[in-house]
């Protein structure tokens, strides 16, 4: 089995859109994909629609939310959401403004600093309803101001830095709260480098934390090992997947590129079923 549980498509930051990384998953064998954009559940009907093209390949909707604690971001995926539900479309539609109105101060903060990229230059890379700093990034690579998405948010737009504009973020409780009531399987996304996970996760547990994203591309096999344990010690469900988004031109990054352990699937498909 092949499967890849984070992926990211034109919706929000990534490149290709839900029915072109349909294609390339089906073309690369993967059995399983869940779409997991940033705040946003537009690639899901999309690429269901999509998928009926490949009947060999199931494709499960899911999110990921952006949410905020002292200590920084934390994402919250959530798989088997009820993309339909018209409480879960409020609050998206609200994420959503904020991230357009965040997006423009963003530019306005830039061209004070000489970075004199416009607003319609982003949006020709957010074509989707969740536009992010990944746009904006590309917009000033596109234009010579950088030389690679990094160096954006290193010295303009990553968190702390001199264009960097806050959102509207709600508490990891607070998502995994959401994903529950649409009938979702809320976990943890790239935990490794959350300062104080063990009590991160002890604290989200009681908020109801189901799941843990231990096979994720980036992580090396020891890291992989330690958040297995920790997943195992505190009764999660272990997760994984790429988090594909195709922007990166220098990145390895493929759907499927990790593998995630057959019983690891089979655990996680079985909660689908049960909700
Ligand atoms: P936003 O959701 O608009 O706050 O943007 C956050 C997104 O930017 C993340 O989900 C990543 O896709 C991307 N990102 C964050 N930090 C970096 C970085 N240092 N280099 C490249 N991409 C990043
Ligand atoms: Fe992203
Ligand atoms: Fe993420
Ligand atoms: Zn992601």
């Amino acid at each position: 089995m092949k499967a890849d549980f984070h992926l990211h498509t034109t919706a929000s930051d990534g490149k290709l859109t839900p029915a072109e990384l349909v294609k390339l998953s089906a073309s690369r064998g993967l059995d399983i994909i869940a779409i997991t954009d940033h705040d946003t559940v537009g690639g899901i009907i999309p690429a269901l629609t999509a998928a009926q093209e490949f009947p060999g390949l199931l494709v499960i909707p899911g999110i990921e939310i952006s949410t905020e604690i002292s200590q920084g971001e934390v994402h919250i995926l959530g798989h088997f959401i009820n993309y339909r539900s018209p409480d879960l479309n409020q609050f998206l539609e609200k994420m959503g403004k904020s991230r357009q109105e965040r997006a423009r101060k963003m530019v306005a903060k830039l061209r004070k600093l000489d970075v004199s990229i416009d607003f319609n230059d982003v949006l020709k890379f957010a074509s989707g309803p969740s536009i992010g700093r990944p746009h904006i990034a590309q917009a000033m690579l596109e234009q010579g101001y950088i030389s690679s998405l990094r160096e954006a948010f290193d010295k303009y737009i990553g968190n702390g830095c001199p264009a960097y504009v806050e959102r509207y973020k709600i508490t990891p409780a607070e998502a995994i709260k959401l994903i529950l009531e649409v009938g979702g399987l809320p976990v943890l996304a790239h935990p490794a480098n959350i300062n104080e996970l063990e009590s991160l996760i002890l604290q989200l547990k009681e908020a109801g934390l189901i799941g843990i994203e231990v096979y994720y591309a980036d992580y090396s096999s020891e890291i992989k090992e330690w958040l297995a344990k920790l997943a195992r010690k505190n009764g999660l469900i272990m997760s994984g997947g790429s988090d594909y988004h195709g922007i990166d031109k220098k990145s390895k990054i493929e759907p499927g590129c990790v593998a995630i352990p057959d019983d690891v699937i089979a655990q996680l498909l079985s909660y689908g079923k049960s909700t």
